[in-house]
């Protein structure tokens, strides 16, 4: 019955879909665990993100060329972006990048998603110290991985009971969820 078709409500397990048009460029790229707060579009149809994943921090990236910036260069040493600095890099990069629009990036599966976290990781316990993991250390990983920071916090915790040497995870004396540690790796 047409009816039935028209009437169906949403279940929980289906994923929401909003499409939200930016009918000057056309892009409607929603990769999973990443609020695209910004597009900007060059003359070529080059499309800089800015986003955000797990904190206030933004990232720009770029799906023409390699461009990809968490930290702004314009302040102090290591300063994360802010939504507005983050914008006028974004616009900046497009009115000046060259690059043609390559096709955005295809959601890995979950062995090759699982296999990049697990290689970001041990890359961070090539240190001379341990270290404090957060889920924002990822940020600029996550047009790459695509995945929510529930499933990130899943595999760290698995990771961690099979990797003792590399990483920890402890339940937060303050909060419902973990507090992560990268071991010095030992050499
Ligand atoms: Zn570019």
């Amino acid at each position: 019955m047409a009816s039935t078709l028209f009437s169906r409500t949403r279940t929980r397990t289906e994923p929401e879909v909003i499409t939200e048009p930016w009918p000057e460029i056309g892009e409607t790229w929603k990769p999973e665990g990443v609020t695209v707060a910004e597009r900007y579009a060059n003359l070529v149809g080059t499309v800089v993100l800015v986003y955000n994943a797990d904190s206030c921090y933004h990232v720009i990236a770029c799906l023409g060329c390699h461009y990809l910036a968490s930290t702004d260069n314009n302040r102090s040493y290591d300063t994360r972006y802010g939504l507005k600095d983050a914008s006028k890099a974004a616009n900046e990069h497009a009115s000046i990048c060259r690059a043609l629009p390559r096709d955005i990036p295809a959601r890995p599966d979950e062995h090759a998603a699982r296999a990049r976290l697990h290689t970001w990781v041990v890359a961070m316990s090539r240190r001379d110290e341990d270290r404090r993991l957060h889920l924002s250390d990822f940020d600029s990983g996550r047009l790459i991985l695509q995945r929510t920071n529930e499933w990130i916090e899943t595999e760290l915790r698995s990771f961690a009971a099979g990797r003792p040497d590399v990483l920890t995870a402890t339940p937060s004396e303050y909060s419902p969820s973990f507090d992560y540690k990268v071991l010095r790796l030992a050499s």
